[in-house]
């Protein structure tokens, strides 16, 4: 079990707090233990919904793991609400973590997708490994900070 890591001292004030406490409008979707899910404001695609524990984390790395299910099985509720409410083939699930993180408390994105829905932005160039000595390497330096056992 990872032990519980205290999140950074939340921006002041932290937006995503005023939305799960009601003190910035924003349009939710659902809430239930530990959790909040509501419209991004400028969607990828409209339905686009963010998850956000109703505590303030910072990031993964912060996340408890008396959070991780409550987070993420909202997430996955939402993922099928999507489906199920908008008609879309699927959902592109995602977040960002400190680089790239504009808010800066814990937020899941889940992307109502469709085939054919022309999404930009995710077409990653991939890059390829120069040989299996570096693959090894990068394979031990991951492994050796995994905790013998952790989930
Ligand atoms: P990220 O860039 O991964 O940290 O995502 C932050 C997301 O928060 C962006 O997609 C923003 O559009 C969204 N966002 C920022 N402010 C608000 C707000 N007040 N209500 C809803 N979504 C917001």
């Amino acid at each position: 079990m990872t032990a519980r890591r205290s999140s950074p001292e939340p921006a002041d004030p932290c937006l995503f707090c005023q939305i799960v406490a009601g003190d910035v409008p924003a349009a939710i979707v659902g809430r239930g233990a530990g959790w909040v899910a509501f419209l991004d404001r400028a969607p990828v695609f409209f339905g686009h919904v963010l998850v956000v524990p109703d505590v303030h984390v910072g990031t993964l790395i912060d996340l408890g793991d008396d959070q991780l299910v409550p987070l993420f099985g909202a997430a996955r509720t939402i993922a099928r609400a999507v489906v199920i409410g908008l008609g879309a083939q699927g959902s592109f699930v995602a977040m960002n973590n400190a680089v790239s993180q504009s808010v800066p408390h814990l937020h899941v994105h889940v992307v109502p997708r469709t085939k054919g829905d022309g999404l930009r932005g995710f077409f990653w160039p991939r890059k390829k490994y120069g040989s299996d000595a570096e693959i090894e390497d990068f394979r031990v330096r991951i492994a050796a900070a995994v905790p013998s056992g952790a989930a």
